[in-house]
């Protein structure tokens, strides 16, 4: 199974501290390669410009990638430009352009996206939240507008609700955005009255809630309406901050709730999709969290 990633999403320096730092993605690489002997690593292009305008507006893209800052500028109280954020972000976003070409064009059916910085807060015109472009929403708009798909399905397990990729498609009923995440908890949107045009589901869950209540809550009311929506394509913002070691969230997860999940979407884009299903590194800040976690995932994913 390829996975794509590149070098200089290790270039995206957040300074000393911060919870999204360059060895979030280091312990799963490195973790992969162990794991999977054989890993098929691939580097990722970069975005085209046109690709991102696709989901994002011209005043986020010279932000990013035209004011070539020569320190760290932080963009919000959370959020950082560095010297090498530009070319993280294109590597980070053209990775999911990659990946869905790929599964297309029959090489591959699934594909993981180990890339920083993550992607699922950005809106159409707003950083934030560590993310700078939405990756998995690039990813998306690209499906949609490359192979003239009706039906793409955004799967998000982040322990954070993706706020910027339900924004960007609450009214495109061509997306479906589901997720599972904590709340109260940052960004504190993603409740269950938010539902776009009939295509947003948002499952949040009380802190605390640990894996039996998680599992129920994708069989019973997630993974119904992924089914009954059947996707042409699963794209998954795979953050691993829900696990119990994460710093950030209080969700109690385990790595084999992850598996489980993973495996779970493998059988739906088995089922609707001729198996095509790509994924993207998302949130996810304790290193042990990530290495065991991203190797479930990668498990369920290559079976
Ligand atoms: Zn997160």
């Amino acid at each position: 199974m390829p996975v794509f990633s590149h070098p200089s999403c290790l270039d995206h320096d957040t300074g000393p501290g911060h919870a999204e730092r360059p060895e979030r993605l280091a312990a799963v690489i490195e973790a992969l390669r162990a794991a999977f002997p054989d890993l098929d690593l691939r580097q990722s292009p970069p975005a085209t410009r046109g690709q991102l305008l696709r989901v994002h507006g011209p005043a986020l893209l010279a932000t990013v990638l035209d004011s070539h800052p020569t320190g760290r500028i932080p963009l919000d109280s959370d959020t950082v430009l560095s010297p090498g954020s530009a070319q993280a972000a294109l590597h980070a976003a053209g990775a999911g352009v990659a990946a869905v070409d790929t599964v297309f064009d029959g090489s591959a059916t699934r594909v993981f996206c180990a890339v920083r910085p993550p992607g699922h807060h950005a809106t159409g015109d707003i950083a934030m939240g560590f993310c700078l472009f939405n990756n998995i929403a690039v990813a998306a708009a690209h499906a949609l507008d490359r192979y003239g798909l009706a039906r793409v399905s955004v799967v998000d397990f982040d322990v954070h609700h993706g706020n910027g990729t339900q924004a960007i498609f609450e009214a495109e009923p061509r997306v479906q955005y589901v997720s599972s995440h904590q709340l109260p908890l940052f960004p504190d949107t993603g409740t269950r009255r938010e539902r776009g045009v009939g295509n947003i589901v948002n499952v949040p869950l009380a802190p605390g809630t640990g894996s039996q209540r998680f599992c129920e809550a994708w069989r019973e009311r997630l993974l119904p309406e992924i089914e009954a929506f059947a996707p042409q394509l699963i794209l998954v913002s795979a953050g691993f901050d829900a696990h119990w070691r994460d710093p950030l969230a209080q969700l109690q997860l385990e790595a084999e709730d992850i598996g489980w999940l993973s495996g779970e979407l493998v059988a739906l884009a088995d089922r609707f999709c001729e198996g095509r299903l790509v994924s993207m590194l998302e949130g996810g800040y304790d290193l042990q969290a990530l290495r065991e976690c991203s190797v479930a995932h990668l498990r369920a994913l290559s079976t």
